[in-house]
């Protein structure tokens, strides 16, 4: 789920996004025009659920110097932030306190109100009560029902915690309503075809669903869950997300690559399987390592695919090992992911990415027993007991394990006391687990659930 934050200049949103995503400095950017180095952020819930973490977007990472004089309707930082707000699940819209009701603001209301999509409205930089009480009754005039407008310090972290429940309320009412839809239709793993404009991403799809078939645009009012193609192989069925996304190109330079990145980022969170596409010539990204490293923090499978493999000059049997081998070194923690040569211009290898598309369906989708799940941690506890924990060392022990999800598999391990074993040790524990059961080229979470309310991990 996302929430896109909105707002003039200088209303806060930065300092709100980075309380949010609990981000301890502040990133300003220090040349105009210039975006913030992070975009979005994930937010975590407080009750550790990770089905109901989300997703928030800056949207002041568009602002520059100039954006304040431009006409509002023309401003290019506009143009973004109604993308952000097109593919959000939530709008946080927030007010400056401080200065009072803008002209912008109302412009920006207005939009939203226009498109009617669920709203939070927040003044901020109210900072204590007396200041509750002058500044915030201007907001009023709004015509927001008074309920549907927080006081909110970012900078003082007043209102924040009422704030968080509202976002998760919606949200939840959000998840429940498109729940409710997808009950209705089998559950297919859902698929996202992601990566920077012009990597081949709707030449790889023509080529995968079939170059005839068409895709309904998204008309204002339907749901972003109509736009999504169907893909059949080998006797199963796959939904591939946000295709509409995919083959909507703007023409205004600027706007291509944060609109990719929303649209990555969307798609993303509803899918299961992501599907990478990097062009050969380009190689990775900084941009490609944070959505990669995005789908992964959220437990998606991922297939990398270095497309254009046909652009590749005076290419020989090494070539595409040591192209790999770089790749797999920039992955860091992600080098377990399958890395796949194609090009969709000659169609080399792309129906080998269906073939791995299904066998990573089928990795993520794999429930192991509980028997099993019980030997291996026993054998993988004993080749490397954890250190003994507190002042009174005493040992660390293991009632029991069990899966409980899958895409992506996620292992359930109640222990005495999961904060004190040592991060390391953690990893250790997923590591192993993941490698003995099987799931070498799909994430797995763990979540380690000690004795008492609230000590619990999760990896
Ligand atoms: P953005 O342009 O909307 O992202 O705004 P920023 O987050 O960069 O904040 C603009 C200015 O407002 C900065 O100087 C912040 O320190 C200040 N600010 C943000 N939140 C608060 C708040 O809750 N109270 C006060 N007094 N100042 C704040
Ligand atoms: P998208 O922005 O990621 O959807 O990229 P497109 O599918 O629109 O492709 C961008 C450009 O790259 C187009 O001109 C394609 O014809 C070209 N292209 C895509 N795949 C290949 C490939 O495998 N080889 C070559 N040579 N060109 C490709």
């Amino acid at each position: 789920m996302i929430v896109a934050i909105v707002g003039r200049p200088n209303a806060g949103k930065s300092t709100l996004f980075n309380k949010l995503t609990r981000r301890r400095t502040a990133i300003v950017s220090p040349i105009p025009g210039i975006t913030r180095d992070r975009l979005y952020g994930q937010v975590t819930c407080p009750d550790g659920n990770a089905a109901n973490a989300f997703t928030v977007i800056d949207t002041g990472g568009f602002e520059s110097v100039d954006s304040m004089l431009q006409p509002f309707a023309e401003n290019l930082v506009w143009e973004q932030s109604k993308v952000a707000i097109a593919e959000a699940d939530i709008v946080l819209m927030l007010f400056d306190g401080r200065s009072g009701i803008h002209p912008h603001d109302r412009e920006i209301l207005q939009h939203l109100r226009n498109i009617n999509k669920t709203t939070v409205y927040a003044v901020n930089k109210i900072d204590n009560e007396s200041q509750e009480r002058e500044l915030l009754w201007e907001f009023f005039s709004l015509g927001l029902k008074e309920s549907g407008l927080l006081a909110i310090s970012a900078a003082h972290s007043r209102g924040l915690s009422k704030l968080r429940q509202t976002l998760h309320t919606h949200l939840a009412a959000a998840e429940a309503a498109r729940q409710k839809k997808f009950s209705q239709e089998a559950r297919l793993p859902a698929i996202a075809l992601i990566g920077r404009p012009n990597a081949g991403k709707s030449s790889l799809l023509n080529r995968i669903v079939g170059e005839n078939r068409s895709i309904v645009s998204p008309v204002a009012g339907t749901t972003r869950d109509s736009i999504h193609s169907y893909l059949s192989y080998s006797g199963k069925r796959y939904k591939i997300v946000d295709t509409a996304g995919i083959r909507r190109k703007t023409k205004i330079k600027e706007l291509v690559e944060n609109q990719s990145v929303f649209q990555s980022i969307n798609a993303l969170e509803r899918a299961d399987i992501v599907v990478y596409v990097v062009d050969a010539l380009e190689g990775l990204k900084d941009q490609d390592a944070r959505l990669l490293n995005l789908a992964y923090n959220r437990g998606r499978a991922i297939l990398l695919l270095i497309n254009k493999w046909d652009l590749v000059p005076d290419k020989n049997e090494l070539t595409m090992r040591d192209y790999e081998r770089n790749i797999r070194r920039q992955l860091g923690d992600l080098s377990f992911i399958p890395v796949h040569f194609v090009s969709s211009l000659t169609n080399y290898r792309v129906h080998k990415t269906l073939e791995l598309i299904a066998e990573l369906t089928a990795e993520a989708a794999k429930r192991v027993e509980r028997r099993v799940l019980e030997e291996t941690l026993r054998q993988i506890v004993a080749a490397n007991p954890p250190t003994l924990a507190g002042v009174h060392k005493r040992p660390i022990t293991f009632q029991y394990i069990k899966q409980t999800e899958v895409m992506p598999p996620t292992l359930s391990i109640r222990c005495n006391r999961a904060e004190k074993i040592k991060t390391a040790y953690q990893r250790y524990l997923r590591k192993r687990l993941k490698h003995e059961c099987g799931w070498h080229r799909v994430p797995i979470r763990l979540i380690l659930q000690g004795k008492k309310v609230g000590d619990r991990i999760r990896l």
